[in-house]
This record gives C-alpha cells, structure tokens and sequence, in this order.
C-alpha cells in the first residue's frame, strides 16, 4: 500500500539475481515510490552517477564486476546524502561492522520480508 514517507523517494534497487530483483521491485512499487534497477555493481555506481535525485539504494552485497561493499564506497564519494541499506545473504559476525565501515547506513538480511524492508526504509527516511 502507498507510503506517505516512500511515496515521493526515488528508489534504485541493485540485485543481479532475476527472481529477487522482481520480487523486491513488486515490494516497493506498492509503495509509490520511483523505482530504478541495476543489476550489477557498475551498474549501480553508473545510475546513482546518471540520477542524483536518487534518495535510496537498496544494494546487494554480492554482485558480479564490482560487489557491494566497492560500489556503496564509490556512490559515497559523490553522494555523502543517499541512504544506502545492505541487503546480505550473510548473518555472520562481523559483517555489521564491515557493512558500517563501507559507508552503508543500515543493512537488511536475506530472505527479506515485504513488511520488513518497508519498515527499514521507511525508519531510514524519517531519520533525515
Ligand atoms: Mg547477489
């Protein structure tokens, strides 16, 4: 359902499986956000470049050309203001503190969950 605090954000989702990128972007079209999809690392660095409006990136970890711990630290070399939120196959120790250091702002673990993930964005947003 429409998101009062999704609803006016662009969002780019970056996942390179298929089946995932569909899923996450059926999640989020609900919520009457702009959607954008790379599904890659360089693809990723490349749209956040082509679409400074951006206000969220929903960016896998692990991604084929540049992974996502690589590519959050590019986008944040020119966009210190985007939210950029993790989504990792792992829930390992230690991953949070590598997650951080890349110059993520949140991170959420896979299998993700619709209501979940609007309620990590939406948390992400009413912080600024
Ligand atoms: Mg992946």
């Amino acid at each position: 359902m429409e998101n009062e605090y999704l609803r006016t954000k662009k969002i780019l989702i970056v996942e390179d499986d298929v089946s995932s990128r569909l899923y996450l972007n059926k999640i989020l079209e609900r919520t009457g956000a702009s959607l954008l999809i790379a599904c890659d690392g360089r693809e990723a660095i490349a749209a956040a470049k082509a679409n400074p409006d951006i206000d969220i990136i929903l960016l896998d970890i692990q991604l084929p050309f540049i992974d996502g711990y690589g590519a959050a630290k590019i986008i944040r070399e020119f966009r210190s203001d985007v939210i950029i939120i993790a989504q990792t196959a792992y829930s390992l120790l230690g991953d949070r503190e590598k997650i951080i250091a890349s110059g993520f702002d949140d991170y959420i673990v896979k299998p993700i969950f619709p209501q979940q993930l609007i309620e990590k964005l939406t948390n992400a947003v009413r912080r600024l």
